[in-house]
């Protein structure tokens, strides 16, 4: 039987929770820490993460959890769910678990996915042993976050729709309560020319290459009058093969981002476009333009979410830095969900600093500083999660403090479709 606490005051509750949390921490630790490291050796990349997927799957519903697997048509993605009582908050954890290519879990997903697994376990615990706070904690395991955009398809299958807030945490190098980041679009360019023999009649080419550099010249022009919280970053992937042929096809992949979602769509896409296409007029090339994943909304943190988490990162011990003035010029899928529901997305440090998307990166998610960031982080958000579940005034205060955005489609993949945002 579990047993029923006190009528108490909400920072007792806390207190309560805190050391009925921690102690519930102490049992999970080698099973958390296990998940952690078995992703971790085990990189997948983005949709392939069959591995991790099941993994996490299997240790919710061991813990009780009923779980639907390959939701919104992603084999890789879950959702878990546990109801207690009658009515109450849908809160949901966030995992993910996808690694990158060639560098493994240089990002961390790996603490993301046991901390949002260690989250669940925690404050279902607490859910059970207090047998009087009625709700429902869900886990969505959400795939391809690394430049797949798997919650974009989420958002638009509806994923998101009935949780009154999701949690999660990215391992960085600070403890950050919240930020903001970068709206992000996709972009490739493909020129098609016509091949010559470069020595002989080079007058009879149509140089492909040639209109991949105008592109790219283009575009580091066009950067002196873009705002300066702005990215554009390209790579061309494809400059043709020989030297004594003239390149018939070039391809470039280009990322653009900015803080606003609806300048990057309205303003800037279009005009990066641009440089592709009088690259291409001016070449005499013709040029394809797709946007082959999902475009990323800018990260809305929710300010109340933020409060709680600023003030229970110092319940752990770790010590936050200054919230950032400007947006944080990355971007996550999680800006998608940011704009139909309260979300919460802090950093928790691994390493002072630390370069992610690196080896060294990688190294440290699967060390010390990486487990420690795992309990700590799970901790955290179940903290969070009881303070919601606890007052319904909180709760609303969250509710109240959100702002919906823009549902951005996730196949959008040509100018029209584009424009129809506009
Ligand atoms: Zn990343
Ligand atoms: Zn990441």
């Amino acid at each position: 039987m579990t047993e029923k606490t006190l009528e108490v005051t909400p920072r007792t509750a806390d207190l309560d929770d805190e050391t009925f949390l921690r102690s519930v921490l102490g049992e999970l630790i080698d099973d958390l820490l296990s998940v952690s490291h078995r992703i971790h050796e085990r990189p997948e990349t983005r949709f392939q993460e069959y591995f991790a997927a099941d993994l996490l799957s299997t240790a919710l519903k061991d813990a009780g959890f009923t779980v639907d697997a390959g939701i919104a048509d992603l084999d890789t993605s879950f959702r878990a769910e546990a109801s207690f009582g009658e009515g109450g908050p849908t809160l949901a954890f966030i995992c993910e678990y996808d690694a990158l290519e060639k560098i493994g879990h240089g990002c961390g997903h790996n603490i993301i996915a046991a901390v949002g697994l260690g989250g669940a376990l925690l404050t279902k615990r607490l859910l059970e042993q207090d047998g009087m706070l009625p709700g429902r904690i869900v886990v969505i395991g959400t795939p391809g976050e690394e430049g797949g955009g798997g919650k974009s398809y989420m958002v638009e299958a509806g994923c998101f729709d009935d949780l009154d807030a999701a949690l999660m945490i990215h391992p960085g190098g600070e403890n950050l309560s919240a930020m903001s980041t970068l709206g992000r679009v996709a972009l490739t360019f493909e020129f098609t020319g016509k091949a010559a023999h470069a020595a002989v009649n080079p007058e009879f080419g149509i140089n492909a290459l040639d209109a991949s550099i105008l592109t790219m010249n283009a575009i580091g022009l066009l950067r002196q009058q873009l705002p300066t919280s702005a990215r554009v970053h390209a790579v061309i992937e494809d400059g043709g093969d020989v030297p004594n042929i003239i390149p018939e096809r070039s391809l470039i992949r280009a990322f653009v981002r900015a803080p606003d979602t609806g300048t990057l769509l309205n303003d800037l896409v279009p005009r990066i476009i641009n440089c592709a296409r009088g690259a291409a007029l001016a070449t005499g090339c013709t040029v394809s333009i797709d946007l082959p994943t999902p475009a990323y909304a800018a990260l809305n943190s929710n300010p109340v979410l933020g409060r709680m988490i600023e003030d229970n990162f110092a319940r752990i011990g770790r010590k936050t830095v200054p919230l950032l003035t400007e947006a944080f010029p990355g971007s996550t899928d999680m800006g998608n969900v940011s704009q139909v529901i309260p979300v919460i997305h802090p950093n928790v440090e691994i390493q002072p600093g630390i370069n992610m998307h690196s080896h060294e990166a990688t190294e440290v998610a699967g060390g010390p500083n990486g487990d420690k960031a795992v309990l700590d982080g799970a901790l955290l958000l179940a903290l969070t999660a009881a303070q919601l579940f606890r007052s319904e005034s909180l709760l609303t205060e969250v509710k109240q403090a959100f702002r919906p955005g823009l549902r951005i489609p996730a196949q959008i993949n040509n100018l029209e479709s584009l424009r129809g945002l506009m």
